[in-house]
């Protein structure tokens, strides 16, 4: 394993385990290794009639399971709604984790992608869908061959059909993670959000009904099958329940996947997973969810994190990708670093994202911070825009003005409130 430190020219610094450098280095769990732990015991129960779709979504909804690819919508309501609209319908995984931060679904594949093969075809198997799509990050190409290679073996002993399961290789943008623009890009054009409705459920890939799951959710249904889903749903804190791999990045002393109970706080993830802040450091502020999911004080480390749970503190948990600042990191640096990457990773079509985080972002770097003209420009942007990228963009910038103003002060920023904000 190597572990990489980032040191961005803005100071966002982060050390990160970024696993084996060379894709010839990866050792993943082989199928015969899988199938002797009581892999594709459940997909083939279900092919054969042994398990049926009601029992499975039963299972499901016990469990709790939600999407973990950073919406946390119930798994069993999205495959339900699927599975009730006239075929052909498909399935697509979305494996393109490009929130910054995050790295947990990359751990998994890298590991048992057998297991996450397993829980695609049945999430498949459960919607009847015609093919399943794996849309792949192209910044991991050592896990294209890794699934290249783990698909042969099904298909080589039968577990799936020639042709049935295609891997496609991602276009490299941060918004074909979207799940409309990831199926725009999978029909080869520009990656760019559709409007909704029709939801992908009902009009998705080819325009058929389609289902898009992120790559933990489906990971982990052969184990909830296996352990049950009280299992899944008694870990959990602070009322919480269920699992979560935080992907932890920043001033820790491990830095790392964490899978830890939903519902944790930062201060215990911190101390009981990532063995207490890096030395020197003293907790400052933290992403709790990558770039788009807001900036929380060390005030408020004591939260519990989980979807839900954030939203009236002003942030959310999204893929659980939390990155961890101390007070030697530059707050202006961070928010400046964020808003050039979405204002670079915009894909243009409306303009409060395209032109709103290009002029947010020329903003910060004004020695005075009018707070009129600030949220006023992040409330045009949360209103206006198609997606999530633009309604997310503002969320570090609202965060520090909302929680972090004598910080900033101390780091020579003037707040004002005073200013009438004038045409932004
Ligand atoms: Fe594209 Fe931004 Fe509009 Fe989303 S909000 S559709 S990324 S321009």
């Amino acid at each position: 394993h190597h572990h990489v430190r980032y040191a961005t020219a803005e100071g966002i610094e982060a050390v990160v385990d970024v696993g084996h450098f060379h894709p010839e280095a990866i050792t993943w769990e082989r199928l015969g290794t899988y199938r002797k732990r009581g892999g594709f015991t459940l997909l083939k129960k279900c092919q054969q009639g042994e398990v049926v779709l009601g029992t499975l979504l039963e299972l499901l909804e016990q469990s709790g399971l939600r999407g973990l690819g950073g919406a946390g919508f119930p798994t069993f309501k999205k495959w339900r709604a699927v599975r009730a609209e006239p075929g052909p319908r498909f399935c697509v995984i979305n494996a393109d984790e490009g929130e910054p931060g995050t790295f947990k679904d990359r751990h998994y594949l890298e590991t048992a992608p057998h297991q996450f093969l397993e829980g695609a075809l049945v999430s498949a198997w459960a919607v009847g869908a015609d093919a399943l799509y794996l849309y792949l990050r192209d910044e991991y190409p050592g896990l294209h061959r890794v699934l290249r290679e783990a698909i042969a073996e099904l298909e080589q002993v039968g577990l799936a059909t020639p042709g049935y399961i295609v891997l496609r290789r991602g276009a490299g943008a941060y918004i074909c993670g979207e799940e409309s623009a990831l199926i725009e890009s999978l029909e080869g054009k520009p990656g760019k959000p559709r409007h909704r409705p029709p939801f992908v459920a009902q009009k998705g890939l080819f325009d058929r009904p389609t289902l898009v799951n992120n790559v933990e959710t489906v990971y982990w249904i052969p184990r909830l099958w296996e352990k049950g889903a009280t299992w899944f749903a008694q870990q959990g804190r602070h009322g919480r329940s269920g699992l979560r791999s935080f992907s932890v990045s920043g001033r820790v002393k491990h830095p790392g996947v964490h899978l830890a109970p939903a519902g944790i706080t930062l201060q215990e993830l911190i101390d009981e997973y990532c063995g207490g802040m890096a030395e020197g450091h003293r907790l400052a502020a933290y992403l709790p969810g990558g770039a788009s999911g807001g900036i929380l004080p060390a005030s408020r480390a004591d939260i519990p994190l989980d979807f839900d749970t954030l939203q009236p503190h002003g942030a959310f948990i999204g893929s659980g990708a939390v990155i961890v600042l101390s007070e030697q990191d530059d707050l202006r640096a961070v928010a400046t670093n964020l808003l050039a990457f979405f204002a670079d990773e915009s894909c243009g079509q409306c303009t409060p994202c395209r032109v709103g985080s290009e002029k947010m972002h020329s903003l910060l770097a004004r020695d005075t911070w009018d707070v009129n003209a600030l949220t006023r420009l992040a409330q045009v942007m949360q209103d206006a825009s198609i997606c999530g990228l633009g309604q997310a963009a503002p969320n570090p910038v609202l965060g520090l003005l909302r929680d972090f103003r004598p910080a900033l002060t101390q780091q020579g920023i003037i707040v004002t409130d005073a200013a009438d904000g004038g045409p932004v």
